[in-house]
């Protein structure tokens, strides 16, 4: 009998948290005989938002403050500090002109060339918090990067192996919104039908996969967009002179927000009023909050372990449940482990701190458990490893650190095309997704955003300083009734397009350590080295390219000028932009996405990878070490999806592991 104190424990309180500890529930209670685990979840931030009154505490930060980026409603703990995007500074050389000056002014220590543009929520519900909840599986070729193209590394599963996870993941961890017809993507042979037939017979009998909910209806934006550039092929000419042919089409994006519910899909509305949130509402805010939650978080899942599977002794007679229990402002700091430079070993605990709002002093406990999993998102799970030690016989801890950089490119219509209406994105252009190209660049996925330049110029906020007089131009004074008329006439015309370009795995791009930065509570902050390959810098030309004829398509002058409120060209990039990136003597500015993927990527081989395909560390087998750090590439698909059926995949993997245990 195990004298442990808990069965498993999970650091973190994000989605593959919460996907972890629901699948090991539910598939060991389905065994014969069943099992009851007894699962700890540790969470570095604060549990505000487990109950419905104190998430409208978020919601009121939110409307609150000026600068509306991701993080705004989820203020940082002093103890548990997290990267803002406000704080993204460009590192600079030094005044010996070798070497570089870093930018630390946030928490990351930015090393260079570029700084990592993406930050995340160290908040119970983690960044799910905050994200979009775009929804998109990775195509068959994104597994086998390496074979197809010679690029990256193949992953150790394919697109068919995930499949039955992915079905799993959309139904009952996220409750994704999609039609089947509508995604047409390349790579997938022109038939999304097979690409979707489903593995599951006991849902889809006959094979014929549907997703849980109906599409979110299309913007009045996309269908614009798909009517003016119905028949649009964008011709980009490859190093060797070959022309390659794009075939536009306006393609809704899956996503993980609610609306009309199939049969046998129980919609989950907000955490502690289930009534708010059966429906998208439009409240146009999914990037940084929902206010009705009508777009899937983590905390959603959490909250039904909590409720269903109390961490307390059955009363008697009761039958017996697992036990769940989640333990908020307990920062983990290490992970206790046997483990000697070139063996494996075994974790033996888990240390962390608990910090309290009244001020008093923090407290440090060490727990145990049969099993531990770090969740923690990449960027933590790295630094949290590379301090203690542990897991990295590869040397492959912290490295190939990837985002989705986004090329923005804007403009602005003659019409109103609806801007700043519903939710940030309903579409994309899938058609830039695979091709041999990717032998010689990168490819990218489109974004199309119904927020007008709130993204590349802070619209509305400013838009209406340009107009009062505040801005760069200083010229235009509009007050009142004038003021309201022209922001009618400017603002819903406004439009912008995200260009996600695939990063590629590079050992260089990593997260470190140095003892020279620490928080608070005397733990390390992450010291990022980022740049972009000339591999992936070549997609920038391409990417600009395309949104030039898809703009002259769309009617998009080439040249708008805007002297009504401010001079100047649509989509400029300032070359002393924090993230200006040069190619070919073009300079272009990339933001992040906050794809945080790569840094303790899975393989076969622990010489070269830090976890196997079931995201259990080689070194420490009773470690698992989950997220979107476990992916080898990325693809052009927003990774969430793909990290929770990877989470499902590793919760099957456990549960199987508590047989025969007292559990
Ligand atoms: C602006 C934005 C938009 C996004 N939109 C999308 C999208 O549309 N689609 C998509 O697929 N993805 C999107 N993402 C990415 C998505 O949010 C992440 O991939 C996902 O949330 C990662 O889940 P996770 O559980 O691994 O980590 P997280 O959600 O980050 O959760 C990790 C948890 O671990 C806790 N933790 C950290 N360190 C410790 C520690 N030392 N001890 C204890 N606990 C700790 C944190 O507090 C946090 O609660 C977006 C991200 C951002 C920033
Ligand atoms: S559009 Fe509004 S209701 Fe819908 S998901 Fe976004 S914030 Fe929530």
């Amino acid at each position: 009998m195990s004298t442990n104190d808990y069965d498993i424990v999970i650091v973190g309180g994000g989605i593959s948290a919460a996907t972890v500890a629901k699948t090991v529930i539910e598939q060991a209670a389905a065994q014969v005989p069943p099992r009851h685990p007894r699962i700890l979840v540790l969470e570095a931030g604060r549990a505000t938002a487990m109950s419905a009154d104190k998430y409208d505490s978020y919601v009121e930060a939110y409307q609150g403050t000026v600068a509306k980026v991701p993080n705004a409603p989820y203020p940082a703990s002093g103890s548990a500090p997290q990267p803002d995007v406000l704080d993204i500074g460009r590192p600079v050389m030094g005044p010996d002109g070798t070497t570089r000056v870093p930018s630390d002014n946030g928490y990351f220590v930015q090393m260079g060339p570029l700084p990592f543009g993406s930050d995340y929520t160290r908040s119970l519900g983690g960044t799910t918090l905050h994200w979009l909840g775009t929804c998109l599986r990775m195509l068959p070729n994104d597994f086998r990067m390496k074979t197809e193209y010679g690029r990256g590394r193949d992953w150790p599963l394919g697109y068919e192996d995930l499949k039955p996870y992915y079905e799993r993941a959309e139904w009952d961890i996220i409750g994704v919104s999609a039609n089947v017809e509508d995604q047409v993507y390349p790579g997938i042979g022109g038939d999304p039908e097979a690409y979707f037939r489903s593995a599951d017979r006991n849902r889809f009998p006959d094979g014929v996969y549907h997703f849980p909910m109906e599409r979110i209806p299309s913007s009045y934006l996309d269908r614009y967009l798909a009517k003016k550039s119905a028949g649009l092929v964008v011709g980009l000419t490859d190093r060797n002179g070959v022309e390659h042919a794009f075939p536009i089409k306006i393609s809704n994006t899956p996503v993980g927000r609610n609306s009309q519910p199939a049969k046998g899909y129980q919609v989950v509305g907000a955490v502690g009023n289930a009534d708010h949130g059966q429906r998208c509402e439009g409240n146009s805010s999914c990037i940084p909050i929902c206010p009705v939650q009508a777009k899937y978080n983590a905390l959603k899942t959490l909250y039904e372990l909590i409720v269903k599977y109390p961490d307390r002794e059955p009363e008697e007679g009761a039958p017996r449940k697992a036990r769940f229990a989640v333990r908020s402002q307990c920062v983990v700091s290490r992970v206790r482990h046997t483990q000697q430079p070139g063996r494996t070993g075994t974790v033996t605990g888990l240390t962390f701190t608990t910090y309290f709002d009244d001020g008093s002093a923090p407290v440090e406990t060490t727990v145990t458990a049969d099993r531990y999993v770090l969740a923690a998102n990449a960027v933590e799970n790295a630094t949290l490893l590379l301090a203690s030690g542990a897991a990295n016989n590869s040397d492959q801890v912290g490295r190939n650190l990837m985002d989705h950089p986004l090329l923005l490119t804007w403009g602005m219509f003659e019409d109103s095309v609806g801007a700043f209406r519903g939710p940030g994105s309903t579409s994309g252009i899938p058609a830039f997704r695979d091709g041999s190209f990717r032998s010689e660049r990168t490819a990218f996925r489109v974004e199309i955003g119904n927020w007008g330049w709130n993204f590349p110029e802070n619209a509305p906020y400013d838009t209406v300083q340009d107009l009062v007089g505040g801005g760069e131009s200083g010229q235009v004074k509009l007050y009142g009734k004038e003021l309201r008329k022209r922001l009618g006439e400017i603002l819903p015309r406004q439009f912008r397009i995200a260009w996600e370009l695939e990063q590629d795995p590079e050992p260089t791009n990593r997260v470190t350590i140095d003892d020279r930065w620490k928080d608070s509570l005397g733990n390390h902050r992450p010291v990022i080295h980022y740049d972009l390959s000339p591999y992936m810098r070549a997609s920038l030309p391409w990417a600009a390219e395309a949104s030039r004829q898809l703009f002259a398509q769309l009617g998009i002058a080439d040249k708008v000028r805007r002297p009504e409120y401010r001079p100047g060209d649509y989509t400029h990039y300032d070359p002393n932009d924090p993230s200006a990136v040069t190619y070919e003597g073009v300079t272009y500015w990339v933001r992040g996405a906050g794809h945080v993927v790569g840094t303790h990527r899975m393989g076969e081989d622990p010489a070269t990878s830090v976890v196997d395909s079931h995201q259990r560390s080689h070194d420490l087998p009773n470690l698992y070490i989950v997220g979107c750090g476990s992916m080898p590439t990325l693809g052009t698909s927003n990774p969430t999806l793909t990290m929770t059926a990877l989470a499902i995949r590793t919760g099957d993997r456990i549960a199987e592991q508590l047989k025969g245990t007292d559990a």
